[in-house]
């Protein structure tokens, strides 16, 4: 709590009057801590593939370029990193965006059945290569919804891409239905599982349940914040049922106003 004396010009009796000023700075303070906390960790997300590239490239110019092999195996993982690096900023703009956006603007009301076909077109491959069936389910009577069609795109592509990843074999279901006054988005895995003491923090930006998984699988640790963002765009929320070695589901509610 602060408190400023602050000197006035009264007419009263009195020359000087004293005005207190009470504010909770509790929640100033929370929010300058989840700042600095967001800027060290994007410092640091952007400095390991920078490393790793600076690396690759010191290695190559000390010899490694002699053997044709090793060449093209280090220029190869500095691609990968140089990618990572373009995922990151990507996913940390986007974030930006839909952070500091109060309420979305550009409304066209679409079918995202539509959207949904997208997708899976999308990540088609990615499921096959790693022969995993892709899903999709529309419940009879889902209405149109209006939205930004690349908002819900986006939303819709982290889920089923997260399914994706952390799923060894079996399937990944999209499901859309219509709910009370709400469209419900379901995506559903056969995959790895969360365990339950990591559910809480799920939606925290940069939170990993296994940093290194991750990473192997070119995430940034910021689509599930990204999707939790665009639901409340929306003033809509998600959430998360998930068994260790079964599988896991998000459920995404978006109200119809
Ligand atoms: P990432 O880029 O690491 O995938 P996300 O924000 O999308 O970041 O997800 C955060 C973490 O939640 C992931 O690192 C992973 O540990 C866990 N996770 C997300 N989706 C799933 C899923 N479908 N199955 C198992 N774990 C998941």
């Amino acid at each position: 709590l602060t408190a400023n004396p602050i000197r006035t010009t009264t007419q009263g009796p009195y020359p000087y009057g004293v005005l207190v000023m009470v504010e909770d700075v509790t929640q100033i303070r929370k929010l300058e801590n989840i700042r600095r906390d967001f800027v060290s960790n994007v410092t640091h997300e952007l400095r390991t593939p920078l490393t790793s590239i600076q690396g690759f490239v010191e290695a190559l110019r000390e010899g490694a370029m002699e053997d044709p092999a090793t060449a093209r195996r280090f220029l190869e993982i500095i691609e990968i990193e140089a990618e990572r690096l373009n995922t990151l900023i990507a996913d940390i703009l986007s974030l930006g965006e839909i952070e500091t956006m109060g309420r979305e603007k550009v409304l066209r009301i679409i079918p995202v059945e539509e959207v949904a076909r997208e997708v899976m077109d999308l990540l088609e491959q990615k499921a096959e290569d790693k022969g995993i069936e892709l899903v999709l389910e529309v419940q009879e009577g889902v209405r149109p919804y209006p939205c930004n069609p690349d908002r819900i795109k986006q939303l819709l592509i982290n889920l089923v891409d997260n399914g994706i990843k952390y799923t060894e074999q079996g399937r990944v279901t999209l499901r859309l239905k219509e709910g009370f006054k709400a469209l419900r988005i379901e995506v559903e895995d056969t995959g790895i599982g969360i365990g339950e003491e990591h559910l809480p923090r799920l939606f925290e930006r940069f939170y990993r349940v296994d940093r290194g998984r991750s990473r192997n699988m070119g995430g940034t640790g910021l689509g599930l914040s990204i999707v939790k963002h665009i639901a409340e765009l929306y003033k809509g929320s998600v959430r998360v049922e998930s068994t260790p070695g079964k599988g896991t589901t998000f459920k995404v509610k978006l109200p119809r106003s």
